[in-house]
């Protein structure tokens, strides 16, 4: 088993935690823990076409500023189609 496991934050559970951000508060934890993640792993948002919107929307959000919602809902259908491919892809 790879040790970096251990600390690396699951993908799916960043995937997980942008969608509560999308919902809840400026969470300075949850904040922090996605910068984390986004500088260390790099490839999961990436992968699927929302890194940038992600990262924008951390600052922006943060920043004191609501994230408008087209981005928003544009954000929630991607990652809704996310998480339901990762779980088709956990039962096989
Ligand atoms: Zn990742």
């Amino acid at each position: 088993m790879n040790p970096r496991d251990e600390y690396e934050l699951d993908c799916s559970a960043v995937i997980a935690d942008v969608w509560l951000m999308l919902d809840g508060e400026c969470d300075t934890t949850t904040r922090e823990r996605l910068q984390h993640h986004l500088d260390t792993c790099g490839s999961c948002l990436e992968a699927y076409g929302i890194e940038e919107k992600v990262k924008s929307l951390l600052s922006r959000k943060c920043g004191g500023e609501r994230a408008p919602d087209t981005l928003r809902d544009r954000l929630k259908i991607e990652i809704r189609r996310t998480v339901v491919i990762q779980q088709l892809d956990g039962d096989v």
